[in-house]
């Protein structure tokens, strides 16, 4: 497959034929060169060689009434996680101090939960709004469920940018999760985008879902035009109800990265949780389709240190991206 015909319909504003998408997700080892080379050509079009670093706060951790069957801190997870309330203040400000230091352009301050209730919502404000005053960083919260009047609250505290996942296909998202729906989740993407915040939505691939689930969410993220789509391959974590289900290899993910590419070429685009996991030794590749990166681990498992991370991006011939306007490069 010529897979430089597919850039060029990316940089075209094209989206891949469904056949195209199959050719993508199945290529094969000898090619794999060829489709990085291609997805590159779309990424360094849009975004040159600029790398954002993202970091994340666990902000409060298990005590989650869902059934996510991915996630280590759901109510049918019997894995052995930390579980705690939502930390103070203080700890949320320091968190923003720390991954400044960690040169994140941005901090997400992420909680376990179906939604934020009264308290813990103006807790977060309070914190959103001591950080702004006090360190130069773009902020994004990942809190659940969010109505109308939540995420003007958050709006309103500072809040740059909401993260809610739609993790898989609409197909399929009854198989992974029954206590809400696909429905419920697009609704919180349009209250956040309705009060004026970025979104930031993304993908766990890994879970027992097809080929043909992994395109049509790529297509449903193309749809909703998200400011960035974070792409998580799931790292099964002993207790939680998928811990079998294991499959990627380094080749796929980074294949799953190009299509996501293809089809969504002006966003930005996060390697996410399972990074270190799944690619391995192949992680520097990721860096062609994706432009975007966490440093030091997720929610409960542990990731690279920024330290390892700017090393990479150098490596690679690529920067960090520290000002939250994206102009200035910072080379290390
Ligand atoms: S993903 Fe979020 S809502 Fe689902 S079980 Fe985990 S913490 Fe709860």
């Amino acid at each position: 497959m010529n897979y430089k015909t597919l850039a060029e319909k990316a940089l075209r504003g094209e989206i891949p034929s469904r056949e195209e998408c199959r050719k993508v997700l199945a290529v094969p080892r000898e090619q794999l060169l060829d489709l990085l080379a291609a997805a590159y050509m779309v990424r360094k079009a849009h975004f040159d060689n600029r790398v954002l670093l993202h970091m994340i706060l666990n902000a409060k951790s298990g005590l989650c009434t869902e059934d996510c069957s991915y996630c280590s801190q759901s109510a049918v997870s019997s894995a052995a996680i930390d579980s705690y309330p939502v930390l103070d203040e203080e700890s949320m400000v320091e968190g923003a101090v720390k991954a400044k230091e960690a040169r994140a352009i941005r901090y997400c301050i992420v909680a376990s939960g179906q939604a934020p209730g009264s308290k813990e919502l103006d807790r977060f404000c309070r914190a959103v709004t001591r950080i702004k005053s006090a360190v130069d960083i773009s902020i994004c919260t990942s809190l659940g469920f969010l109505d109308a009047s939540a995420a003007r609250a958050l709006k309103e505290a500072g809040v740059d940018r909401y993260n809610h996942n739609l993790n898989t296909s609409r197909r399929y998202y009854g198989d992974i999760c029954t206590t809400h729906s696909y429905q419920e989740r697009l609704e919180t993407l349009r209250n956040a985008r309705d009060a004026g915040l970025e979104l930031c939505c993304g993908a766990l691939f890994g879970m027992g879902e097809t080929e043909d689930d992994i395109t049509d969410l790529c297509f449903s993220l193309r749809e909703l035009n998200p400011a960035s789509i974070p792409v998580n391959f799931f790292h099964p974590v002993p207790g939680t109800p998928l811990e079998e289900v294991r499959y990627l290899t380094p080749l796929k993910c980074l294949a799953i990265l190009c299509l996501v590419r293809f089809i969504n070429p002006a966003t930005e685009i996060r390697v996410a949780g399972g990074r270190e996991h799944h690619l391995r030794m192949l992680q520097p590749l990721s860096l062609y389709p994706a432009n975007s990166l966490f440093v030091s681990g997720y929610l409960t498992t542990p990731g690279q240190s920024p330290q390892e991370a700017w090393q990479m991006v150098s490596d690679m011939g690529f920067e960090v991206v520290q000002e939250v306007s994206g102009e200035t490069a910072v080379r290390y």
